[in-house]
């Protein structure tokens, strides 16, 4: 295989964007993952030009797949709380407004987790903020994560990403990231049967919404409807399903990103694993 492997890890954005470039290089990947602000959500760092050009310039000359910003996960856009929903929106409009410097790449976020309103709600809820915060004008596209059902979270159901992204006015922003560790905790059997995965996805919400892929093993068993990260096959998907996910035709392309248990140097050994697995030499 001449194909490359577009394989990146979840890295910390304290030291500015090019340093996370910079520390891809290091580890071999050719992408990563970062979130736009801490996990409470707080204000995002001003932007710094210079820093994010020279990224831009490290991603070109490198051949980098698009990064992925990742929303702060305590964001709750279908929450029962009008101040929490409000919160949700500014930020988004905020994380959308900052991913303008950084265009035609991803921004991930969890659709949210409904407290006991019901799905209806829910999804009502998380249309209405995407409506009113995905302008014409923004060039990232926006990726829902597949999520794993634990508590009220929605998305754990593929009609529930589609239902969504069919009501959504610019539904042409939208995408999908798929999480191997969620999928599988939601009762999609990527390990026995990915095919049969992935052609369900395919018919329900079509593959070319597929963007991204966060690739984790998993602590807990299938249908579990748990989210418990675990290191590449130390878990209950175990190596060989990780490495026919990467393989696999109808996912080549697609950029994958750790989100495993690890400081970076347990990613640089995964990203080595996985690169040889996946028949590069
Ligand atoms: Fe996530
Ligand atoms: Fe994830
Ligand atoms: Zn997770």
């Amino acid at each position: 295989m001449h194909n490359r492997l577009n394989i990146g890890c979840h890295l910390s954005a304290a030291d500015g964007y090019l340093h996370m470039g910079e520390e891809a290089l290091r580890i071999d990947a050719s992408t990563f993952q970062f979130f736009t602000r801490n996990p409470r959500g707080s204000k995002a760092k001003e932007i710094n030009m210079d820093d994010i050009k020279a990224l831009i310039r490290l991603m070109d000359t490198n051949h980098f797949a698009p990064i992925l910003a990742h929303a702060p996960y305590t964001l709750n856009p279908c929450s029962a709380d009008p101040r929490v929903r409000d919160f949700a929106l500014m930020v988004m409009e905020d994380d959308f407004r900052i991913m303008e410097y950084l265009p035609d790449n991803y921004y991930n976020f969890h659709p949210g987790s409904h407290v006991g309103q019901g799905v209806e709600i829910g999804v009502d809820l998380i249309v209405d903020v995407l409506n009113r915060t995905i302008k014409p004008e923004i060039k990232t596209t926006v990726l829902l994560e597949t999520m794993s059902g634990k508590g009220s979270e929605v998305g754990s159901k593929f009609e529930e990403i589609q239902t969504i992204i069919s009501r959504v006015e610019l539904s042409d922003k939208l995408g999908v990231c798929m999480d191997s560790c969620h999928l599988y905790s939601a009762g999609y059997d990527v390990v026995k049967d990915l095919d049969s995965v992935l052609d369900e996805f395919d018919h329900i919400v079509g593959l070319n919404r597929l963007k991204a892929f966060h690739l984790n093993d998993s602590m807990t068993p299938f249908a579990s409807n748990k989210d418990r990260h675990e290191k590449i096959g130390k878990g209950t998907l175990g190596l060989d399903a990780i490495v026919r996910i990467i393989k696999h035709p109808k996912l080549q392309g697609i950029p994958f990103y750790l989100e495993t248990p690890n400081e970076v140097e347990g990613y640089q050994e995964e990203i080595r694993i996985l690169r040889t697995a996946f028949g590069e030499n």
